[in-house]
């Protein structure tokens, strides 16, 4: 008895005296060249466990969550930097989508965003416009129509192409300026993201924000005001353009979502909200594996408002998807224990690789096995809006 416990006291004192130790050979992995293919690892952020338990079949909200760009790896590199739980490990109900544009094999954005918006395919570059460059009637415009409420949050400019998407029509997805202007065209609810010169720095001189304040709009550009915000229209422009990276903005994403759901959720018919993580892709297209982890844990922690809502509403879908794969990002080595990642890279753009699909709440089970990007939008259209 005495011997056998002894041996587990030993084993106990090795395991113990081994861990500074693979902490420092860990370090010296890092070659020079290797500081941006490596997460060295921080303090892990409690995940908490949440129970689906849907109240009917069909939803009342939904809130899509879109990581541009991120593939099954940025996911992985996530769960790994975090100690092998991440709020996305509530999801129970997973898939694949396919995303493939009208005219290319790898999308971009744009085309990427109108496909889940519209559910068409579209040729890349074109927001919300089929490729006769028509008008494509979004989810965001049919839950406007049906009188719910509705709601765009990103971390990029509101008037980058995964927003845009939503809410404007445009040939091309650099035509910022009209995008801003697309969005006076709605009776969006609530906006907060970065793009503020876009409204108020423009050619033809006009300046949005006294037209949105003139809708009724609170027009707001620092995210502590912001968070206060309860109820009525808001517009929250956060950065000129875009918001800086997740160690730059704090928890700006999370709270920027919890306050957007504080406010749709006013409306006694439902909502649609879509969240975007922006900048998981623009670690991807910089081959920065502490970038893609920075977005991808900040992406997570917002993941992590929508679920705390859902699962006390009960009442609300919440989809996490992405609109292609940014960076052909492998996962070379890791360590569970202590956060570290190492990324590998194959390409400075997107790829052709379906991204994954996760769904809790009312209809949930509806996003599993292998989709098109475009059947994400039909299953959510039918669920929310009935067609
Ligand atoms: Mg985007
Ligand atoms: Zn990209």
């Amino acid at each position: 008895m005495v011997l056998k416990h002894f041996r587990y006291l030993l084993l106990a004192a090795i395991f113990v005296a081994s861990m500074p130790l693979s902490a420092q050979e860990t370090y010296q992995e890092v070659k020079p060249g290797d500081e941006n293919l490596v997460y060295q690892g921080q303090d892990f952020y409690p995940v908490r466990n949440y129970v689906e338990k849907p109240k009917g079949k069909r939803p009342k909200n939904v809130i899509l969550m879109i990581g541009d760009g991120m593939g099954v790896d940025h996911v992985f590199a996530g769960i790994t930097a975090n100690g092998g739980k991440l709020f996305l490990d509530n999801f129970r109900h997973v898939g694949f989508s396919k995303t493939q544009s009208a005219d290319k094999y790898i999308t971009d954005s744009a085309a990427g965003g109108t496909a889940l918006s519209t559910g068409v395919r579209t040729y890349n570059g074109a927001i919300a416009v089929d490729t006769q460059r028509k008008p494509l009637k979004t989810i965001l415009e049919s839950a406007v129509d049906k009188k719910l409420a509705t709601g765009l949050v990103s971390t990029s400019a509101i008037t980058h192409a995964t927003p845009a998407s939503f809410i404007a029509h445009q040939g091309s997805r650099s035509s910022y300026e009209a995008i801003a202007a697309d969005f006076l065209k709605t009776d969006i609810d609530v906006f907060i993201g970065g793009g503020y010169k876009h409204f108020t720095d423009r050619h033809d001189g006009k300046d949005l924000t006294d037209e949105l304040k003139e809708k009724g709009y609170q027009v707001l550009q620092d995210i502590g005001a912001i968070a206060q915000v309860k109820s009525g229209k808001l517009a929250g422009l956060t950065a000129s353009e875009h918001n800086g990276r997740a160690n730059e903005r704090g928890d700006l994403l999370p709270v920027a979502t919890e306050t957007a759901i504080t406010i749709l959720n006013n409306n006694k018919k439902g909502f649609f909200l879509m969240v975007e993580g922006s900048m998981i892709d623009w670690g991807g297209h910089d081959n920065n594996t502490p970038y893609v982890v920075g977005e991808m844990l900040d992406f997570d922690r917002a993941i992590g408002k929508a679920l705390d809502f859902a699962s006390r509403d009960r009442e609300t879908l919440v989809i996490v998807t992405a609109d292609h794969e940014t960076g052909g990002m492998s996962i070379t080595d890791g360590n569970m224990y202590t956060g570290m990642v190492k990324g590998g890279f194959t390409t400075e753009d997107h790829t052709a690789v379906m991204v994954p699909v996760f769904a809790f709440g009312p209809g949930a089970a509806e996003f599993s096995g292998i989709m098109d990007n475009t059947d994400i939008h039909r299953k959510m259209s039918k669920l929310l809006l009935g067609k």
